[in-house]
C-alpha cells in the first residue's frame, strides 16, 4: 500500500470490545496474568508494553518500511537508545553538522562511558572512508543536517559501512518517510524525534526507531532491552496523540514543503540573504544527490544575513507571523537564531536563521519576511 494509505490505517483498526473507530487510550500500568501465568492479551507491564505503544510502533514501522519498530518518550531517547546497544571501546562517526543534542550526547555523555567518536563532513564522503577505524561499528547520518542542510549520500556510507562491518542509522526527522526511505536505501536503523512531523502539532514530545532487520536480529535485541531497562517509554496518551497525527502526516508534509520552496526562492532573491540552505534550490551543493534520493525536499531551510548577526536579530525581532522559538514540523511557522540555540562551540554561522515552514499561506509568509528583512 501507498503512504497515504498505511498513514491512516497501520496501527488502528476497530476496537473488539466496543466497536469503536478509533482507539482507547489504555492509562493501566499492569496487566493481569491468567490463572498459569501467562499473559493472554500479551501485556504484563507498561514499561514494556501497552497497547497504544504497540499500535504506535505498528504504525512507524510500516510508515518506514521496517521490520521492527520502537517508540520512545523524545527523540533524543531513542537516539541515546542507539548509542547505548553499543559497547566501550566502539568507534562511531557523525556529521560535523547535526543536531546540536545528538553531538553533545555522544562528545559528553558517551565519551565517559569508553565510546569513541568522529564528526566528518559527510558530504564529502571521503571523510567517512579516512574516519573509519577497526572498532567502527556504527555510522550516524543526518540528511538533510540541522540547521545548514547539508546533503550525505545515504547509500555511498551504506557501502562503505557495510564492507567495514558497520552499521547506519539515519535520522530522517527532517526529510520524514514521505520524502527519504533511509531503510530502501540499505540503512539498518531510523531515527526519528516524532516530536516533529509525526506529532505535527507541536504538542507531543517523542521519538522513534525503525529497524530493517526484525526482533530476532541480536542489535534490535539490544535495542528492545535498552528501551525496556533505560525505560524512557512514552506514556499511552503521548501514544495515542501521535497515532492521531500520523493519517495527516504526508498531507502536512506535501504542502508545507511547497510552501517552503516557495519562500525559499523568495529568500534567494532578496539582497539582503547572503546565502539560503535549502537542497530544493538548484544552487545547493547537494542538490544532485538531495534529488536522487529524496522524493521532495522537506519544508526546513536556513537562511544567512548579509548584515551579520544583527541583522539577523533584528529581522527575527520583526517578524510577525512566524513565532521566535525552537523545534520544526508543527503546523506553526517558525523562526530562531540557531547560534543562541546551540550554545557555546557552535559551529553555526552567527548571521543564520533556521525555519520552519508551517500551513500558513506561501503569500503571507513571504510577505511577513519581506517586511522583517526591510
Ligand atoms: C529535535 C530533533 C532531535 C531531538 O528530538 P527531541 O524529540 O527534541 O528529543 C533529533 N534530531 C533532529 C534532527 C531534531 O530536529
Amino acid at each position: 500500500m501507498k503512504l497515504e494509505t498505511l498513514a491512516v490505517h497501520a496501527g488502528r483498526g476497530i476496537e473488539p470490545a466496543t466497536g469503536a473507530v478509533t482507539p482507547s487510550i489504555t492509562l493501566a500500568t499492569t496487566f493481569e496474568r491468567a490463572e498459569d501465568g501467562s499473559f493472554p492479551h500479551g501485556n504484563l507491564y507498561t514499561r514494556s508494553g501497552n497497547p497504544n505503544r504497540a499500535a504506535l510502533e505498528s504504525a512507524y514501522a510500516a510508515l518506514e518500511g521496517g521490520a521492527a519498530a520502537l517508540a520512545f518518550g523524545s527523540g533524543m531517547a531513542a537516539t541515546a537508545t542507539v548509542f547505548q546497544a553499543l559497547q566501550s571501546g566502539d568507534h562511531v562517526i557523525l556529521p560535523d553538522d547535526l543536531y546540536h543534542g545528538t553531538r553533545f550526547f555522544v562528545r559528553d555523555v558517551m565519551a565517559r562511558w569508553g565510546l569513541a567518536a568522529d564528526f566528518v563532513d559527510m558530504r564529502d564522503v571521503r571523510n567517512v572512508e579516512n574516519a573509519l577505524r577497526p572498532t567502527t561499528r556504527l555510522i550516524w547520518v543526518e540528511t538533510p543536517t540541522n540547521p545548514q542542510l547539508r546533503i550525505a549520500d545515504i547509500a555511498a556510507v551504506v557501502t562503505l559501512a557495510h564492507a567495514a562491518g558497520a552499521l547506519v542509522a539515519v535520522d530522517n526527522t527532517w526529510a520524514t518517510p514521505v520524502w527519504q526511505r533511509p531503510l530502501a536505501l540499505g540503512a539498518d536503523v531510523v531515527m526519528h524525534s516524532t516530536t516533529k512531523y509525526f506529532g505535527g502539532h507541536s504538542d507531543v514530545l517523542g521519538g522513534a526507531l525503525i529497524t530493517r532487520d526484525g526482533e530476532e536480529s541480536p542489535f534490535v535485541a539490544r535495542l528492545r532491552e535498552v528501551q525496556k531497562l533505560g525505560g524512557a517509554v512514552p506514556a499511552p496518551f503521548d501514544c495515542w496523540l501521535l497515532l492521531r497525527s500520523l493519517p495527516t502526516l504526508p498531507l502536512r508534509v506535501r504542502a508545507q514543503t511547497e510552501t517552503a520552496g516557495k519562500v525559499a526562492r523568495f529568500l534567494a532573491s532578496h539582497s539582503a540573504v547572503s546565502v539560503v540552505h535549502y537542497p530544493g534550490l538548484e544552487s545547493h551543493d547537494g542538490h544532485a544527490v538531495a534529488a536522487r534520493q529524496m522524493t521532495g525536499f522537506g519544508a526546513m531551510l536556513s537562511f544567512e544575513l548579509a548584515g551579520g548577526e544583527s541583522a539577523a536579530m533584528g529581522a527575527a525581532a520583526r517578524v510577525k507571523l512566524f513565532t521566535r522559538a525552537t523545534s520544526l514540523g508543527g503546523v506553526e511557522s517558525l523562526i530562531e537564531h540557531r547560534a543562541s540555540v546551540e550554545g557555546e562551540g557552535t559551529k553555526t554561522p552567527r548571521n543564520l536563521l533556521r525555519m520552519s515552514v508551517g500551513l500558513e499561506h506561501a503569500d503571507d509568509l513571504i510577505e511577513d519576511l519581506a517586511q522583517a528583512l526591510g
